[in-house]
């Protein structure tokens, strides 16, 4: 028979402390949350390699009596909640009572904090869930929090922590997150004794905005003045169209104060900018909204990072409205040369039918889309994939010799017309470079062609970007990309590979890094995201590349000396065939 026993609070708060304390960020994520509770000012965060050696968060908020410092160290213990009725009106950050005593059972955890009307202090000292008896010290008004020797007492969870510079970059952007959401406090981060960052209190949101998120996008910022809609209220700022990328790493919403991230808001954020963003790209937006506190969740996630609104669809309008306003007397451009896309699409090469084919014969097309053989030409996307042509099957070359190609010319500068032994070949050159690219940057035997800067590019990004820059930067380097770490947030650009454009360096570099990053997950996680790393520099490269008639024998050799010479990195055909066969039925005489 199961003995049942009720778990000891330390073990309890180990527990518990699973739930919320993954990592050093989100020890620092509760510390300065409750720092901001507490009303403070100021806010001074330290950490050294990484947080998992120590972390320290001081403010000067209201402190604690030596009660309530021995109090607030109990599971469930909390000044912010009374009585259930108080779930429907937080706003405060904090409201669970779990973080000091989960924080406390995974480290050794130390305490000081002094009320104002007090001479004293009090300190509490906790190892691994062990509270010492409180002691009074002398220390100024506020509370400081030290943590050092994180999941010392829990191995299975230390084992999981990544490296130093990693841990460091999220701490990083937690700080970051709550600096925006609170531009009136000042705040300081030092990394291993050095200021990363030094933010003075300021009343005005956009100067916190350009001080976190760096000058070079502080010039473009668009403000959202004032909106409000069903007292929902939405203010901010936003990017232009340009500035958006994959996924939504460069949104910061806070709601009622509090940083969260809700697919509603996401999606209201793209809808406003009607179109002008790729597929899969997001704006770049801070918005503060705010509203009754009883209109939302935000107990459904133990680390409150997700909320539940009682009615989406009004957020959805107010943003919306907003963002508009916003844009209206400027709207803003994309330029499609600023954001690579995976493969360029039909318009962006220049649509051929458009080009060649008279309107009538565009509309019987329409109409009649299958009957008529040369709607299959004309309206089907640059690479064929119709029925009337067969693509040439993948085949590895030590099975299979380069075939003989005539030159015959090129089609609408798009393709090139070969002669081959078994009929008509058409060849694509973009995909044929992509895969030449490509495989040229797997085998690793030589680097891409670069181009230095001579004055080099001095890029400001987000500080998790700028690790997985630096961990993967080798592969960067086989790109022809020459990286250094500036410190902080920047990164120096002392060269680029000789088929970007220098104004294309940061759109592409963090193009990258997105794709590193979605493909990150996966398993198989370096050659992977080498993989696709790869592919995208081929994409990019190849669409520079202008080729003529003259070129394209050297370019078959090249292509021939490939692995697999048959399709691109993305598996897109590079050649089609239409077999003499083929085209004697066609012509009525098989
Ligand atoms: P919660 O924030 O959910 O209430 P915590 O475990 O984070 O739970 O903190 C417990 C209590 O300790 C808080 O409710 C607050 O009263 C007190 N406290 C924690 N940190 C501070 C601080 N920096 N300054 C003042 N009081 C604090
Ligand atoms: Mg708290």
């Amino acid at each position: 028979m199961p003995v049942i026993e009720v778990m000891s609070e330390t073990l309890a708060s180990q527990v518990a402390a699973g739930e919320v304390i993954e990592r050093p960020a989100s020890v620092i994520k509760e510390l300065i949350e409750n720092s901001v509770d507490a009303g403070a000012r100021k806010i001074e965060v330290e950490i050294q390699r990484g947080g998992i050696a120590l972390m320290r968060v001081r403010d000067d908020g209201c402190g604690m009596s030596p009660g309530d410092a021995a109090r607030s160290l109990q599971r469930h213990a909390t000044s912010k909640l009374r009585s259930s009725d108080d779930l429907n009106g937080i706003l405060t950050l904090g409201f669970r009572g779990e973080a000091l005593p989960s924080i406390a059972s995974v480290s050794r955890f130390t305490m000081l904090s002094r009320e104002a009307e007090t001479v004293e202090g009090t300190e509490v000292r906790v190892d691994g869930g062990t509270v010492h008896d409180p002691k009074a010290v002398g220390c100024p008004v506020g509370t400081s929090i030290e943590v050092r020797d994180l999941f010392f007492n829990v191995p299975a969870r230390k084992k999981f922590l990544k490296a130093e510079t990693t841990e460091a970059a999220h701490v990083d952007h937690q700080v970051r997150l709550h600096a925006l959401s609170t531009p009136e406090i000042g705040w300081v981060l030092r990394k291993d004794g050095r200021v990363v960052l030094d933010l003075p209190a300021t009343h005005d949101r956009r100067v916190r905005i350009e001080a976190v998120a760096g000058a070079e996008s502080g010039r473009d910022l668009i403000e959202i003045p004032r909106w409000e809609h069903r007292g929902i209220k939405v203010e901010g700022a936003l990017l232009p169209a340009s500035y958006a990328r994959r996924g939504r790493k460069q949104q910061y919403v806070f709601l009622n104060g509090r940083p969260v991230e809700d697919s509603v808001i996401s999606r209201a954020l793209r809808e406003a900018f009607k179109g002008a963003l790729p597929e899969g790209f997001q704006p770049a937006a801070w918005l503060w909204l705010s509203m009754d506190p009883s209109l939302v969740d935000v107990n459904v996630h133990p680390a409150k990072k997700e909320v539940r609104f009682r009615d989406g669809a009004q957020i959805r309008i107010a943003i919306m409205d907003a963002v508009e306003q916003a844009m209206k007397p400027k709207e803003p451009e994309y330029s499609p040369e600023m954001i690579p896309t995976h493969s360029p699409s039909v318009g962006e090469k220049g649509d051929p039918a458009s080009a060649t084919i008279s309107p009538e014969l565009q509309e019987s097309n329409e109409n009649a889309p299958h009957q008529n053989p040369a709607s299959t030409v004309i309206k089907s996307p640059p690479r064929w994939r119709a029925e009337t042509q067969e693509t040439l099957p993948v085949t590895e070359k030590s099975i299979a010799p380069a075939p003989q190609f005539r030159v015959i010319g090129a089609l609408s500068h798009r393709y090139v017309l070969l002669e081959g032994e078994e009929g008509l070949v058409l060849l694509e050159p973009s995909s044929a470079h992509e895969r030449i690219i490509y495989e040229k940057l797997l085998l690793k035997e030589e680097d891409l062609e670069a181009q230095g800067l001579l004055v080099p590019v001095l890029l400001e990004l987000d500080a998790r970007d700028v690790d997985l820059l630096m961990r993967h930067q080798k592969h960067f380097e086989d790109a022809g990309f020459t990286l250094e770490s500036f410190g902080g947030q920047t990164v120096q650009v002392g060269g680029i590979p000789s088929f970007l454009e220098v104004k294309e360096t940061r759109a592409f570099l963090v193009e990258l890094v997105d794709g590193i990053i979605e493909r990150e997950g996966v398993g198989r996680v370096q050659r992977l995201a080498y993989e696709g790393f790869a592919a995208k520099v081929a994409c990019a490269g190849s669409r520079q590349i202008q080729w003529n008639i003259g070129e394209i024998e050297p370019l078959l050799g090249r292509l021939f000396a490939c692995d697999l010479p048959y399709c691109d990195p993305a598996g897109r055909p590079v050649l089609v065939q239409i077999s003499f066969q083929e085209l004697e039925r066609k012509f009525g005489r098989s």
